[in-house]
C-alpha cells in the first residue's frame, strides 16, 4: 500500500509540544513499518485545520489528481490533524474516495467504508474534547520530551518569567531574580533558617509560601538545569536547560545542605535581647535550667530587672546590672590578654609556621581525591561507549560523581584560602579581641549574644550577682593560655610555647 504521511501543526498549537512534527512523524513511520506500508511522501503543514485551503494540502490534491491510482492512503496521526471542520472534512473524504484514496489515522483508526464508523468520524471531527484524557496524556509525553531538550514546560518559577524564542518555551530572569539570589546566599551561609529567609523575602514584598519556597530551593532550575521527571520507564534526570542560571552550583548545594540539616543553623531570635542580652546564657546551678528575665515594680513605682530561675522557691535572682558588670569585667580581662598577645605577634607567628604542614598535607589529599573522581567520570564515559552500562545508569552515576566533585572542590577552595588557622587567629581575631569591650558596648542585644556565644562554651553560673568560673571556647582558652605564658616568661623576646597545647585548638 502506498502511503502519504500528512503531519500538521499550526502556530497556535506549537506551544503545546505534544503536537510537534517530529513526534507525529515518528508515530506514523512506526505504524507504516508495522503494517508494511510504503511511504512515498511526507507532507509537513504549518497551517490551521479550520478549512482545507492550506498551502501544502492544495499541492497534495494537485499531485493526487495528476497521479491517479498511485496513492492508496493519506495517513495522519489523529483526525484533528486532518481537519477540525466536520462538513469540509466529509466533502474532502468523498473527493479523495473518487480519486481512489482513503484517509486514516494512527491513533483513531476508522474503516470509512463501514457506515457505522461515520458516527465515530463525526465525533472525532467535531468533539475533540471527548479525547481530553488522551490529549492530556499526549501533552504530558510531549512536555517530557520538551524538558529533555532543555525547555521549561510549566508556569515560571519565582525569579523567572516564561519566555519563548518563537519555537521553544524557556525562561528569562525577572525583577525578582536578585531577591531569589540573595535568598539562596542567605540560606547557604548557614546563619538563617529556611523560614527566616522566607520571612525576609516577604518583608521585601516578595510573597512566597512555605511550600513554594522549599520547592524553589530544591529546584535545579536555578543552576540552569531542567529536572525532566520520570516518564514510563525513563528515569528523571537533570539536563542542561535553555535558560540562564541565577546562582552557582556551590551556593545551590550549600543552601540544600542547610535545608537538609547537614549544616548547623544558628538562630537568634529574641525581641527583648537589647534589655536582657544574657537571657539564655545563664543557668541555675541547682536546677540546671536557663535563667529567665523579668521586670517588676517596687513599691516606689520604679522598675527593676532581674535574671532569675523560675523554679518554686529558688533563690537564683540577680539584678541585671550586677550580672552585666560582671560580664564586662571578664571581657575586659580578655581584651587585656589580647593586647599582650598582639604585642608579641611576630614572635608567635614563627611558631605557628611550623603548624602549616598539616594543612598542606590535607590539600594534597584533597587534590588526589579530586583526580580520582575525574578519573571515575571519564571511566563512566568509556563504560557507556563500550556499552558496559546503560545510558540511564550513566546519567545516574554521572550525576552522583558530579555532585561529589563540587563538594570536594569546595573543600579544596576552603583549604587553600585558609592560611594556618593559628595565623588567621593571630592576624584577625586577636586584634578584634583587643577592642572587645568597645565593640561589645556598642552592639545591640542580638550581636552581644553572638559575641558572648563565641566567648563562652557553656552557660554561665552566677553567684551573688557575679559570674563564676566561666568556661571559655577554645579560641579564647588558647589566647588566654598564650597571654599567660608570655606574662610568665622572663625573656619575652623568646617566648616559648608548647605547640602541643596549641594544637588542642582546632579552628
Ligand atoms: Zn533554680
Amino acid at each position: 500500500m502506498n502511503v502519504i504521511l500528512y503531519k500538521r501543526v499550526s502556530t497556535d498549537e506549537q506551544a503545546e509540544s505534544g503536537f510537534s512534527l517530529p513526534h507525529q512523524e515518528m508515530i506514523m513511520k512506526k505504524y507504516c513499518e508495522i503494517n508494511h506500508h510504503n511511504i512515498i511522501d511526507i507532507i509537513s503543514e504549518d497551517y490551521s485545520a479550520k478549512t482545507f485551503d492550506r498551502p501544502e494540502w492544495n499541492k497534495l490534491m494537485d499531485l493526487l489528481k495528476k497521479n491517479r491510482g498511485k496513492v492508496d492512503l493519506i495517513l495522519c496521526n489523529r483526525w484533528d490533524r486532518f481537519s477540525r471542520n466536520e462538513y469540509d472534512a466529509k466533502t474532502v473524504i468523498r473527493e479523495l474516495h473518487k480519486l481512489g484514496v482513503t484517509v486514516n489515522t494512527v491513533e483513531q483508526p476508522l474503516d470509512l467504508t463501514n457506515p457505522e464508523n461515520k458516527l465515530l468520524l463525526n465525533l472525532y471531527l467535531t468533539l475533540p474534547e471527548i479525547e481530553n484524557d488522551k490529549i492530556s496524556m499526549r501533552t504530558s509525553e510531549g512536555s517530557w520530551r520538551a524538558r529533555n531538550e532543555g525547555c521549561w514546560t510549566a508556569q515560571a518559577p519565582k525569579g523567572y518569567d516564561n519566555f519563548s524564542d518563537g519555537k521553544k518555551s524557556t525562561l528569562r530572569s525577572n525583577t525578582e531574580a536578585p531577591l531569589m539570589i540573595e535568598a539562596f546566599k542567605m540560606l547557604a551561609s548557614g546563619t538563617y533558617s529556611a523560614d527566616e529567609v522566607r520571612k525576609w523575602l516577604n518583608d521585601n514584598k516578595f510573597k512566597i509560601s512555605k511550600n513554594t519556597f522549599l520547592r524553589c530551593i530544591r529546584n535545579p532550575v536555578y543552576i540552569g538545569k531542567i529536572r525532566t521527571g520520570a516518564w514510563k520507564k525513563e528515569p528523571s534526570q537533570d539536563v542542561i536547560g535553555l535558560h540562564p542560571r541565577l546562582i552557582s552550583d556551590e551556593i545551590f548545594y550549600r543552601a540544600n545542605d542547610v535545608l537538609e540539616g547537614r549544616k548547623r543553623n544558628m538562630k537568634f531570635h529574641d525581641d527583648k535581647s537589647d534589655l536582657y542580652p544574657l537571657k539564655g546564657l545563664l543557668k541555675c546551678p541547682e536546677h540546671h535550667r536557663s535563667l529567665t528575665a523579668y521586670a517588676c515594680r517596687s513599691h516606689t513605682g520604679k522598675l527593676h530587672h532581674y535574671y532569675l530561675c523560675c523554679k518554686d522557691r529558688c533563690t537564683q535572682r540577680h539584678r541585671i546590672q550586677d550580672v552585666h558588670e560582671s560580664i564586662e569585667d571578664i571581657l575586659s580581662d580578655i581584651s587585656c590578654s589580647a593586647q599582650i598577645v598582639n604585642l608579641y605577634k611576630k614572635t608567635l607567628e614563627k611558631l605557628f609556621e611550623k603548624d602549616d604542614y598539616q594543612r598542606k598535607d590535607e590539600i594534597q589529599k584533597t587534590r588526589k581525591e579530586l583526580e580520582r573522581l575525574e578519573l571515575r567520570k571519564s571511566n563512566l564515559q568509556n563504560d557507556l561507549m563500550d556499552r558496559v552500562i546503560t545510558s540511564h545508569d550513566y546519567q545516574d552515576m554521572k550525576g552522583r560523581v558530579e555532585r561529589e566533585v563540587v563538594l570536594v572542590k569546595n573543600k579544596l577552595t576552603d583549604l587553600q584560602q585558609e592560611v594556618s588557622p593559628f595565623r588567621i587567629y593571630i592576624q584577625k581575631e586577636v586584634p578584634l579581641l583587643e577592642n572587645l569591650m568597645e565593640y561589645y558596648r556598642k552592639s545591640d542585644g542580638v550581636t552581644k549574644k553572638k559575641i558572648l556565644n563565641t566567648i563562652f562554651a557553656e552557660k554561665l553560673i552566677v553567684i551573688n550577682g557575679k559570674v563564676i568560673e566561666p568556661i571559655f571556647t577554645e579560641p579564647i582558652k588558647l589566647m588566654l593560655r598564650i597571654s599567660k605564658s608570655i606574662s610568665n616568661s622572663k625573656e619575652k623576646k623568646e617566648v616559648s610555647i608548647d605547640l602541643k597545647l596549641l594544637t588542642s585548638y582546632q579552628s
